[in-house]
Formats: C-alpha cells, sequence, structure tokens
C-alpha cells in the first residue's frame, strides 16, 4: 500500500532557512489561518485581535469587503453580501438553482459551465468569492509573518468531490496563493491532536460546522494516520439549528412566512444564532426579534425546548457516525477517542449525545474551531520543509468506488471506496469486436452495479489503435487518484503504445447527501443489483454467440449447412434472441445459449477443421512439429 510521504527524511532547514507557509481551514461559516512559529502551532489574529475571519464577502460598485465588516451589511445588502460560499463551490448551474431557493443571491447563466452570482461589481463565481476570503488570509499571514509566505495547506471536507477539490484550487490560483496540499479536514484535526498528545487507537473525529457534518473514523500509530472510513452530511451544520429556532420563532409568533422579506429573514437567523450559542453557557435566552412591517416578538427559550427542537438533527449526526462504524468494521467499544470539530460542538447537547453515543467524554482540549488550521499549519510546515523529523505519513479514504462502464452498462470497479489515496490501478481490458480500432472510456463513481446507476465522471475515447481479432488487445486502463483526490485515467493499447488520458473534473458537484444516498441505495439493491449483473453479463456473451454465429453463416452457410442443421441451428437461435430479449432469469438465456451451442456443434466442428487445413495449405508438416508448436 502506498504511503503518502508527507516530507523526505533529511529535507529539513536549518533555522534561518524557515520558510513561512501556513494552514488555512476555509470554513463554510469562518475560515482561519495558522502557522508554525518557533515550534509552537498557533492561529493567526487580524490587526483587532480576531482569530476567526468570517466567511463573508461583499461586493460594493468600487470595492470587495471581507469578514466582519461584511457580516455587518450582511443584514441591509443581502444580494451583494454572499455568504457560506463553500456550498456553492464545484458546483452546477443545475444544482445551484435547487439551493436558489434558499438563498437571496440571482444567479445568471453564463457562457461557461461555471455558474455566476450577480453583485453591482460584475457577475461572481463562487471561486473568485472564495478567492477574497484566502486573499485575505494570506494578507494576514504577510502582514504578520513579515515575508511572503511559499504556500499553504488548506482543508476541505472529506467528502469534497474533484469538483469541488478543483474549485478549491482554482481560488488559490486566483488569489495568487500556491497550494501546497489540499487535505481533508478530519485528517488535519487528527494532526493536530496526534502530534501533541501522541495518542495512538482508533478515534473518530465528529465535526459539525456552520453548514456540514463530517464523521471520520481514524487509526493513528506513532504518527501515521489512516482514514479507516468516513461520513456525513454537507447538508447539516448549526445553520440548521438555527432554522429550527427561528420556525420555532414563526411558529409562536404566528407571523406567515409569506410575510417576511429577505432582510427580516436574515435578522431572525442572526437572533436565532445569538440564542443558540448563548445557550452554550446559560440556560435560558431572551428572544426580541423584528420581524418585518413593525412586527416585534418576545419570547424565552429554555435549553429544555432548545433540545427537543435540536435532538432530531443530532440523532440524524449520529446515523452517519453508526455507518461509519460499519464501513471501517469498528465496534463503538473500540473506539479510544472523540474529537471534537467545529464551532457547534461547543453545544452541550451535542457533546453529550456524541458522549453517550461514542461511550467516551468527547476531546475538546483543543478549540474546536482552531483545530483543522491547527492540524493543517503542522502540514505545511512540515511540506515546506521546516520539520527536522519530516516522517509523518497521511493516508486519506476515497469516498465512493471509482471504475469505468463495460459491455451491457456494467460498471468494472477499479479503485474501491475506502481504498486509501494517493492510489493508483490499473485493469485491463479488451475488445469486443473483430478490426475494433477505438474504445470509449466512460468513467464512473459509485457502488452500484449498473452505470445508470452511478455518477458519470468523464468519457474520453482512446482512438487509432490497430485492428486485431476481438478478444487480442489488451488496453490498460490506469486510474490515478493524487494526494489532493483528483482523479487521473489513462487507457493505453500495449502493442501499439496508443494512448489517451483524462483528468476528471466533473462540473457538477456532489454533496454528502447524495453520497450518503448513493451508498444506501446499493445496499439495499444489493442482491438485486447482483442478479441483474449476472443477466446482463449473460445478454452480452449471447450477443457474443450471435454475432459469430451470423458472421459464419454469412461466410460460409450456404457451402457447408445442409437444409435441415440450418432450420435446427436458426430455431436454437431464434430461442436465445427471445430469451436475451425477453428473460429476467440469466438461467433461461444460459440454457438457450447452450442450446444453441449444441444445434451448431458439428458445424463449428466443420468450419475448424477447414480453417486448419487452409491454414496448412502449402506447408509441410514438419513445421508444425511439436517443438515448433510449444513455442
Ligand atoms: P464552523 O463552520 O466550524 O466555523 O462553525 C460555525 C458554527 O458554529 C456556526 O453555526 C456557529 O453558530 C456555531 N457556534 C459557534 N460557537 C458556538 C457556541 N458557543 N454554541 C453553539 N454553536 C456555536
Amino acid at each position: 500500500m502506498a504511503l503518502l510521504q508527507i516530507a523526505e527524511p533529511g529535507q529539513s532547514t536549518r533555522p534561518h532557512e524557515h520558510k513561512l507557509a501556513v494552514g488555512i481551514d476555509l470554513g463554510t461559516t469562518n475560515s482561519l489561518v495558522a502557522t508554525v512559529r518557533s515550534g509552537v502551532t498557533e492561529t493567526l489574529p487580524d490587526e483587532d485581535g480576531n482569530h476567526l475571519l468570517p466567511s463573508i464577502v461583499r461586493y460594493t460598485e468600487d470595492d470587495v469587503v471581507v469578514g466582519f465588516k461584511a457580516k455587518v451589511n450582511s443584514v441591509d445588502d443581502p444580494q451583494n453580501t454572499i455568504v457560506s460560499v463553500k456550498r456553492l463551490m464545484g458546483r452546477g448551474i443545475e444544482d445551484l438553482k435547487t439551493l436558489g431557493e434558499q438563498l437571496p443571491y440571482q444567479f445568471v447563466d453564463s457562457d461557461s459551465s461555471v455558474p455566476k452570482i450577480k453583485t453591482v461589481a460584475g457577475n461572481k463565481t463562487a471561486m473568485e468569492v472564495s478567492a477574497e476570503i484566502l486573499k485575505k488570509l494570506k494578507q494576514r499571514s504577510e502582514n504578520t509573518l513579515g515575508d511572503e509566505l511559499v504556500g499553504a495547506v488548506i482543508t476541505v471536507p472529506a467528502y469534497f468531490d474533484d469538483a469541488q477539490r478543483q474549485a478549491t484550487k482554482d481560488a488559490a490560483k486566483l488569489a495568487n496563493l500556491k497550494v501546497l496540499r489540499l487535505l481533508n479536514e478530519p485528517t488535519a484535526a487528527a494532526v493536530a491532536y496526534g502530534l501533541d498528545s501522541a495518542q495512538e487507537g482508533v478515534i473518530a473525529v465528529y465535526d459539525l460546522g456552520g453548514g456540514t457534518f463530517d464523521i471520520s473514523i481514524l487509526r493513528l500509530t506513532k504518527g501515521v494516520f489512516e482514514v479507516l472510513a468516513t461520513g456525513g452530511d454537507s447538508a447539516l451544520g448549526g445553520d440548521d439549528f438555527d432554522h429550527a429556532i427561528a420556525e420555532w420563532v414563526i411558529t409562536q409568533s404566528g407571523i406567515k412566512n409569506s410575510e417576511l422579506n429577505s432582510s427580516s429573514i436574515r435578522l431572525l437567523m442572526q437572533e436565532a444564532c445569538t440564542a443558540k450559542e448563548a445557550l452554550s453557557e446559560i440556560d435560558e435566552v431572551e428572544l426580541n426579534i423584528e420581524l418585518g412591517d413593525n412586527q416585534k416578538w418576545f419570547g424565552l427559550l429554555n435549553r429544555e425546548t432548545f433540545n427537543e427542537l435540536v435532538d432530531p438533527l443530532i440523532k440524524k449526526s449520529l446515523m452517519s457516525c453508526r455507518r461509519a462504524l460499519r464501513d471501517a468494521k469498528i465496534d463503538r467499544e473500540d473506539i479510544h477517542d472523540v474529537v471534537m470539530v467545529g464551532g457547534s460542538t461547543r453545544m452541550l447537547r451535542v457533546r453529550e449525545l456524541v458522549g453517550d453515543f461514542f461511550l467516551h467524554e468527547p476531546l475538546v482540549s483543543i478549540d474546536p474551531d482552531r483545530v483543522v488550521a491547527i492540524g493543517a499549519a503542522t502540514q505545511a510546515n512540515a511540506l515546506a520543509g521546516n520539520n527536522p523529523d519530516g516522517d509523518m505519513l497521511l493516508l486519506d479514504v476515497l469516498p465512493l468506488s471509482l471504475g469505468i462502464e463495460t459491455m451491457g452498462g456494467l460498471t468494472e470497479k477499479i479503485i474501491h471506496r475506502n481504498t486509501p489515496i494517493p492510489v493508483s490501478r490499473a485493469q485491463d481490458f479488451t475488445t469486443y469486436k473483430d478490426g475494433q480500432t477505438a474504445m470509449s472510456i466512460h468513467v464512473v463513481q459509485g457502488e452500484r452495479e449498473l452505470v445508470t446507476d452511478c455518477r458519470s465522471l468523464a468519457k474520453f475515447e482512446l482512438r487509432g489503435f490497430p485492428p486485431q481479432v476481438a478478444g487480442a488487445a489488451r488496453i490498460r486502463v490506469s486510474f490515478q487518484v493524487d494526494a489532493d483526490g483528483l482523479l487521473h485515467v489513462t487507457a493505453r493499447e500495449e502493442t501499439s503504445g496508443v494512448e489517451a488520458h483524462v483528468e476528471v473534473k466533473p462540473s457538477y458537484g456532489l454533496s454528502d447527501s447524495e453520497i450518503e444516498t448513493m451508498l444506501r441505495d446499493s445496499m439495499e439493491h444489493a442482491v438485486e443489483d447482483k442478479g441483474l449483473r449476472n443477466l446482463r453479463e449473460m445478454q452480452v456473451e449471447a450477443d457474443r454467440v450471435i454475432e459469430a454465429l451470423d458472421a459464419a453463416i454469412a461466410d460460409d452457410g450456404d457451402s457447408m449447412l445442409e437444409a435441415d442443421e440450418k432450420n435446427s441451428i436458426l430455431e436454437a437461435r431464434a430461442v436465445l434472441v427471445d430469451a436475451r430479449a425477453n428473460a429476467t432469469d440469466e438461467q433461461l438465456v444460459k440454457q438457450a445459449m447452450e442450446s444453441l451451442e449444441k444445434a451448431s456443434a458439428n458445424y463449428v466442428a466443420r468450419r475448424m477443421n477447414a480453417s486448419v487445413q487452409t491454414s496448412m495449405a502449402g506447408h509441410k508438416v514438419e513445421e508444425f512439429s511439436s517443438e515448433e508448436s510449444e513455442k
């Protein structure tokens, strides 16, 4: 198994050569930057002493404002103030249309497949918005550290797909920031804890942020982190807890949703968020809310009611935990520690229910808002060559299997889900038809047996290899997933060396909940899928037999077949054609195929004899002596 070595031994630099590298936690709600200074890993504050930078960008006609200053205007100017842009990264216009209903922005179709948000400063992509956040953090680092950065490790949720990872890299490029590596957030948290307290054993990383939930099961052994499984829900986070409170307020106040405009909704959400955060400290909060058109509502929210409102959300996260444990083949009792990440894990109810579930008091010793940035900074430091011990190894895993389409619309998995990355795997395929000189490669992602039930990632063609008989060509399809989780696929015809490749950058993102649905579907349909696969394989085989027979009859049927024999062969052929088209059980196709083989056995034997005789014609018998033929 290929381990990813993040720093070569001996790569360390002398103190005066210390290279400035940072770790960036590019969060949905807040972002952070951290670095290692004099052996201490710390997050860097802005000039006002704030470590967190709200991930909010406001566009005016002649300026771009990021962070707290933008947050102030998020109520008054919602259309130009972009919040939670991380949710839009790598998403296509179709995804955004559905998300758009909950968002106050106007999306415009652009020439490229990348959708844009309409602002007073022009139309902006999610990458451009995200780049503003990165620029701000880069500037903060360079101001604080007094020199240019060599690069940054940027963290992404474990479930970010290729498009979302690529969008993050593109945002960094726009910010003129070199990406040393994208790192999964739970892995970064594990780095922070693993290095600081040198734990060993299996740990769960429970990460509940503003907009997403991730659960990861990691094995930690002397500086080596292996991600055994990941799971989560990209549509679950602190925002949903705010929503739960806001909905409760609306119900309590009797105001209709239609009476609320986007500013008052935003204001209500802010009040709900403040109340939620206060309940992490006190037992009861007062809510004094303006609900548009001079309507006001006052009420009290106590912890008990709050718990009732949010328990279903927490339980939803625990369902993902249960699934991740099952994937990792780990019992709850085997979990050594539970690391809490993300601002929402400050909620006492979350800590309580997570502790009950994992039978462990969760770890909260490192600030859950900073732990990811701290881990990222630790790795950035090592990647920049500043780590004298430089032997830390990291493993991440693929969330879904990757494969290609084969005959009959079936998927052939090349790399299975939960395989540690980076990874390279290759598999050989061959041609289906005589004289075939091209092959189309369809790259898919998912667990199901049929291509139509998986997600299509890319299609490309391998063209121009020499024609040969069916099954003779050897086409090696190699999948390579790099340390950032990006996939490169190469197809090569081995005899001619003809090659084609694709770097998979799908235009549409895949959310955690979609991944979950795909996994759930694959489990629910496992038996049915197996049956369908067997049937499809048999159908492909039947097609091959029918095609070969038709070609043979067209070639020499008239001269080699008596009428009776031909009739019985054609009858058996008709039965097979019917079974191939209508049978729902592969056994029926198999039986029909066997009958056809029986009916045509003599004919096939005669053809083979004739062909041997033809190829021997003009040669001496000695040429076919055993010594020669063994070669
Ligand atoms: P993150 O995406 O990790 O920055 O997490 C942000 C989320 O954490 C937001 O939904 C915040 O409202 C939430 N959060 C921050 N502090 C607290 C707190 N003390 N109690 C409850 N939720 C909090």
